[in-house]
């Protein structure tokens, strides 16, 4: 009888699952035009496999991405074999990855020069890495003869009819003698802004609009129509020449004659023949003396790239010197004297470890993503937030989960996705906990409402939140009192609700972890100075939810103090919505607050403690100054009716701005506004050419604040 075979390990089992994920990415992209995943994730895992592969040479299969270049020809062209092979570029995502690639030429070339000495310098050419797809060119005896797909670099599709649409490839080369034949190696392109224009048309027809510039160029080069291709206006940057060995120019080598340039001996001298011969070379390829000006070379280019009218996804180096290229050759997929050197990833795969929960000042419970650590956008990225329950649902995550983790320059890291391919048999399923992690009471989600809560008042979290808020900058801004410090004060059961800060003595504070008596003594004096801080910076230091700063100014500018909000939310809340801005919304929320026990008891042990709650002398003076010139001089109308405000509303409006508001048009009237079935008043308003506004262009009026010339064009007009 055979002997079983053994069960895969681990890394086997995920070999055959990456490769069967990365086979079906590769032929979405490269044979579909549609790809399925972020380059950035198909290279992550791409790599995944080569190390697995190359731990385990078993797992190396025939059909495995990583021994094949692009994809198979599609239906439709003529393949043809390339004269010279047309392979990939070896890729580098940091700059030790280059350096790792600098050494491993050196090698080859035998220079690795003295241990411990500087590396020597091998020229290079540094070239941008645009985002097109790459084009084999044949010339014969000077004549555009062949045009074809790059296909899997041994041959690839003829497109020749297409190619000849593209108004930047010569169809006849600008050189005085010509060589037999010519290949020319370059990059099609279609720039950001046709790429827009040819989706924008696609989706107008119904159509799934492409991914990226890319895989657009890609299927419109594919194109069976030439018109259609003509129509989409690509471009080409050439960048790689190939001559017959034994071609030397009929003139004087070196003669400046651009029609019969010399055979060129390195990269650079390259691009200056195909630009002599009539094509468009990529006017920002440089020189570059060593390693240290090529990652200089890399950063300048990785914000410039910004300004660029098409996509590059990073720099191309390569070394100079043809014969040392030469010297250099290939490995079975790329040449080993070049690389591309990638810009950081705004998208990456990564393994999700677990689940956390935070539990925010509102008692909100967010949970948390941590997953093994990578680098994004140029950090280091390993927690991402989930958002809530059912954000959780939707992703269906399970522990050990291969997770696509994005962040796209300064946002916040989001986890986009779970590749469920990748998922290790049995993984268990993560759930938000039933209780809170912090003081365990039970969590409560309203029907309706995406978050879950503890709605436990004393909940550590819930209090450390609390005072975070309170000492933040927009709020009280204590100095002095950290994330850490707060954490100790509750921790030890020093600080229970914002009112205890004003009740600890520098001697309790010096003694805690961390703190010196000076630093001590200074957070006393800021907290005793936060006592005199406006009356609008404390109502937002509450954490009131919908009251952020914004909403804090204008509640406090219309009720200057918090007896006088409190009365009001809780029996004539009509008088909060009357506030610009403030909604029905904010005003149920002040409600609740106000009638909770524990926050009326708060406002008056902060009262104790010498907090006014309530704009001082010097507040209201500069609220009043600050109402009074913004329409004072002006004199408003009103008539018909309005679609939300009602009369009096408006009229304490104008008035809260410093305007007046009388019975009747004159002359000397500045604005009439004017609702539905409004009389004769507009007649008349007509008549005297005074200014007519409607209810948007009045609040559009009171929202321009002090500075707005009261008696300038009405808004709209
Ligand atoms: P590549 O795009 O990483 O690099 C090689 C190519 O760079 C060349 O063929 C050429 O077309 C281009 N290039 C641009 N400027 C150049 C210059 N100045 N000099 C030389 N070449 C230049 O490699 P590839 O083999 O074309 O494609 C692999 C890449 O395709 C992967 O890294 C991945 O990002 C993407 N891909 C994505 C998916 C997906 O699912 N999203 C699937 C397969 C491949």
């Amino acid at each position: 009888m055979a002997a079983a075979s053994p069960a895969p390990t681990p890394q086997q089992a995920r070999g055959v699952h990456l490769r069967g994920l990365l086979s079906r990415a590769a032929h979405a992209y490269y044979v579909l035009d549609a790809p399925e995943l972020d380059d950035a994730v198909y290279d992550q895992l791409y790599r995944e496999l080569l190390d697995l592969e190359a731990a385990d040479p078993s797992l190396v299969t025939p059909d495995s991405p990583t021994q094949r270049v692009g994809g198979t020809p599609a239906e439709g062209f003529t393949s043809v074999e390339h004269r010279i092979g047309l392979l990939s570029l070896d890729n580098a995502f940091s700059l030790e990855d280059l350096e790792a690639w600098y050494g491993r030429l050196l090698k080859v070339l035998d220079r690795q020069g003295d241990p411990g000495a500087p590396l020597p310098a091998l020229e290079m050419v540094g070239e941008l890495k645009i985002d097109g797809n790459a084009l084999a060119l044949s010339y014969e005896n000077g004549l555009l003869v062949r045009a074809a797909t790059r296909g899997d670099g041994q041959g690839g599709e003829e497109i020749t009819a297409n190619v000849r649409t593209i108004a930047s490839v010569p169809l006849r080369l600008q050189l005085a003698h010509p060589p037999a034949w010519v290949e020319v190696r370059g990059e099609a392109l279609i720039p950001d802004a046709t790429f827009a224009a040819i989706n924008q048309e696609r989706l107008a027809k119904g159509e799934a609009p492409f991914a990226n510039p890319r895989n657009a160029c890609a299927g419109t080069l594919r194109q069976l129509d030439p018109r259609v291709v003509a129509a989409r206006r690509l471009d080409f940057f050439a960048y790689t020449l190939h001559l017959p060995d034994d071609w030397q120019p009929k003139g004087p080598v070196g003669s400046g004659d651009p029609a019969d340039p010399g055979r060129p001996q390195n990269q650079w001298q390259a691009l200056q023949w195909l630009q002599a011969a009539g094509f468009r070379v990529n006017p920002n390829a440089e020189r570059l003396a060593d390693l240290a000006a090529v990652e200089a070379f890399f950063r300048r280019w990785d914000s410039a790239r910004k300004a660029l009218a098409y996509a590059t996804d990073g720099v191309v180096v390569k070394l100079n010197d043809l014969r040392l290229q030469d010297s250099a050759g290939f490995t079975q997929k790329a040449p080993r004297w070049a690389i591309a050197l990638k810009y950081a990833a705004e998208e990456a795969p990564s393994k999700l470890l677990r689940l956390s929960c935070q539990v925010g000042r509102t008692g909100v419970v967010t949970p948390v993503a941590e997953f093994e650590p990578v680098p994004l956008a140029g950090t280091s990225v390993s927690r991402a937030t989930l958002h809530n329950a059912d954000r959780l649902d939707e992703l269906d995550l399970c522990a050990g989960d291969t997770i696509v983790v994005r962040k796209a320059g300064e946002i916040i890291p989001e986890v986009v996705r779970v590749l469920p391919e990748l998922r290790p048999p049995g993984a268990q399923r993560l759930e938000l906990p039933s209780h809170c992690p912090e003081c365990g009471s039970e969590l409560v989600r309203e029907q309706g409402e995406a978050a879950t809560r503890c709605v436990n008042s004393s909940c550590p979290a819930i209090l450390r939140g609390a005072l975070r808020h309170w000492v933040s900058k927009g709020a009280l801004d204590v100095d002095g009192l950290g994330s850490k410090l707060i954490e100790q004060l509750v921790d030890r059961g020093l600080v229970g609700s914002i009112a205890d800060l004003y009740g600890l003595d520098a001697a309790l504070l010096a003694s805690l972890e961390r703190l010196g008596q000076k630093s001590a003594d200074n957070l006393v004096a800021a907290l005793a100075d936060s006592k005199a801080k406006p009356w609008h910076r404390q109502l937002y230091g509450l954490g009131i939810h919908h009251v952020g700063e914004v909403n804090a100014k204008a509640l406090a500018k219309g009720f200057p103090s918090a007896a006088e909000l409190a009365a009001a939310a809780l029996e004539a809340p009509e008088q909060i919505t009357i506030l610009f801005g403030i909604g029905g919304e904010i005003a149920q929320s002040l409600a609740q607050w106000f009638a909770t026990g524990a926050n009326q008891q708060l406002l008056r042990q902060l009262q104790q403690r010498g907090l006014a709650l309530a704009a001082g002398p010097q507040e209201r003076e500069a609220d009043r100054q600050g109402q009074s010139s913004h329409l004072a001089g002006s004199t408003f109308v009103l008539t018909g009716t309005l679609p939300t405000l009602s009369r009096s509303a408006a009229q304490a409006l104008i008035e809260a701005a410093g305007g007046k508001v009388s019975g009747s048009v004159s002359k000397k009237t500045s604005y009439l506004v004017a609702g539905e079935e409004a009389g004769s008043k507009l007649a008349k308003a007509g008549a005297l050419g005074v200014a007519v506004l409607d209810e948007a262009g009045l609040l559009a009026l009171l929202q321009a604040g002090p500075g707005a010339s009261p008696l300038g064009p009405p808004p709209g007009t």
